[in-house]
């Protein structure tokens, strides 16, 4: 099999059907990708970033086969509730500031923490709120085909009715009735346990809220994915991917929502990257078992600091379908074989191809550049192609490639800086710059919190607010004392 045939055959674990399925574009040469975006009210944590990651690297892959992707990904700026309480308007109170600058500050510090990570943006990053009138058209078709109904002004899908004709729970095979148990909710308006809400009516105090045929009101989370998938990647698409953690009830009702308004399952392929844990439990914001990256990667305030490259090197070592652990020996193990590659791709990049060279016998490139491709094509198998790597690693090590021939040499350095830098995404860092620029940056932050604390000493609120505010933006939060003159 040629290279060219090895690139064409991808297969992805299904998470709908559960099985690992060839990849067959609905348009040739094109790929329409969805995942679900963060919620914007903290700064992002490790756990996060690994879905994100993963994505990025699916979204470079298919760009680097030649397909022409849309990558949608969105904001979540209104209706996700935690405890009946959207997670926004609960934070802008705790912060004291506008929902709306809530949004707008995580959403710079998301793009921030993406950036240094080497993540390419999507190409379209629609906001729930910039959608309310095409989810209010949805909703209205779903009342329309009878699976949706308004209750003193709020609207709520009809799990009952939608039944009748299709089969809920196929997404988490979760069977109703344990859903009925795990589903201990309030019934309030809802005509059974199991119906989610598509359109909440506002309370008065509630002050993101929009006109809608059913009154003041906001959109649930489920149908803002519905929506702006369908409209900017068609009623069917490739590729729909979040969290494991998305799948039941996130997915699911979507799933529902997309089949009862358009008829159809929206996505060809759900894919769902599993959790990262830490002290044994899934890293999550809510529960309180996270970290940041701010503690990771800025030197302020940190013993031991990792370049993002780094951490998305660890993200990327192990499947995107295993659970993983985060630990400090799995970094560090991660950081080493980090410079070894990198060390490798620099004795490649700059080896002088005008040496006497002659025939090698222990590496057949070809069939590397395949297997490198097959373990991608593996369900994006990175744990293995990183293996593959890090074979060309040991040889280069061992000075086998004084014994290639010409073409071989340039064969590999092609297909490693294509696999490395292209692919998995990763930078070249150079070790003492690193160490340099964390102290570097360091007494920089330290010097802008001085500064700060003089200005707000002579009363100059303008100057310190927007050094804080700057500072939160890259994730260091200060509080401020009391000024006592
Ligand atoms: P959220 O902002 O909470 O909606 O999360 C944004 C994305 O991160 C979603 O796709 C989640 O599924 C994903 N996510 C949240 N926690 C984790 C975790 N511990 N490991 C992997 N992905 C996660
Ligand atoms: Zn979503």
């Amino acid at each position: 099999m040629s290279i060219e045939i090895e690139k064409k055959s991808i297969q992805i674990y299904n998470s709908l059907t559960g099985r690992k399925e060839l990849f067959q574009p609905i348009h040739k040469g094109y790929v329409g990708i969805y995942v679900c975006g963060p919620t914007v009210y903290h700064h992002l944590h490790l756990g996060n970033c690994r879905t994100f990651i993963l994505f990025d690297f699916v979204f470079r892959y298919f760009k680097h086969l030649g397909y022409k992707v849309r990558y949608v990904r969105n904001i979540t700026d209104v209706g996700h509730l935690n405890n009946g309480e959207d997670k926004i308007l609960n934070k802008s109170r705790i912060e004291g500031l506008e929902p709306m600058e809530i949004v707008q500050k995580y959403t710079i510090s998301f793009h921030y923490l993406l950036n240094i990570f080497n993540a390419i943006p999507p190409s379209i990053e629609p906001t729930a709120t910039g959608h309310i009138i095409d989810q209010i058209d949805i909703i209205q078709e779903l009342i329309k085909k009878d699976l949706a109904y308004e209750k003193n002004g709020s609207v709520y899908f009809d799990i009952k009715n939608y039944r009748k004709n299709h089969s809920y729970g196929i997404m988490s095979q979760n069977k109703i009735d344990k859903l009925l148990v795990q589903k201990q909710n309030f019934l309030g308006d809802k005509r059974s346990f199991q119906d989610f809400s598509l359109w909440k009516k506002a309370k008065k105090n509630h002050i993101m809220n929009w006109n809608s045929p059913w009154g003041k009101g906001f959109p649930g989370w489920h149908i803002e994915c519905t929506t702006m998938s369908t409209k900017y990647l068609g009623e069917i698409f490739d590729i729909h991917g979040g969290g494991l953690d998305l799948k039941f009830p996130h997915h699911e009702c979507e799933l529902a929502q997309a089949i009862g308004a358009y008829n159809n399952n929206p996505a060809h392929y759900w894919m769902h990257t599993n959790m990262l844990i830490f002290n044994g439990k899934k890293m999550s914001k809510s529960t309180g078992n996270y970290f940041l990256l701010k503690d990771l990667i800025s030197p302020y305030g940190c013993k031991k600091t990792f370049h993002p490259t780094i951490i998305r090197f660890f993200i990327l070592k192990s499947h995107y379908r295993s659970i993983l652990n985060f630990s400090n020996k799995g970094i560090m193990d991660a950081e080493k074989g980090y410079y070894r590659l990198m060390n490798a791709m620099k004795l490649l990049n700059h080896f002088s191809i005008e040496k006497k060279t002659i025939k090698n016998n222990s590496l057949n490139v070809i069939q590397w550049i395949k297997n490198c491709y097959k373990a991608i094509n593996d369900d994006f198998n990175t744990p293995l192609l990183i293996s593959h790597l890090f074979k060309v690693t040991h040889l280069l090590n061992s000075s086998f490639i004084h014994e290639m021939d010409t073409k071989d040499i340039n064969l590999l350095k092609k297909y490693m800086n294509y696999f490395v830098f292209d692919i998995l995404g990763l930078q070249i860092v150079e070790r003492n710059i690193l160490e340099n620029d964390s102290k570097k940056l360091k007494i920089l932050i330290e010097r802008l919190i001085k500064i700060r604390t003089e200005e707000r000493k002579k009363k100059n609120w303008i100057l310190s607010d927007k050094i804080r505010e700057e500072l939160s933006n890259i994730g260091i939060s200060l509080h401020d004392e009391k000024i006592i003159l």
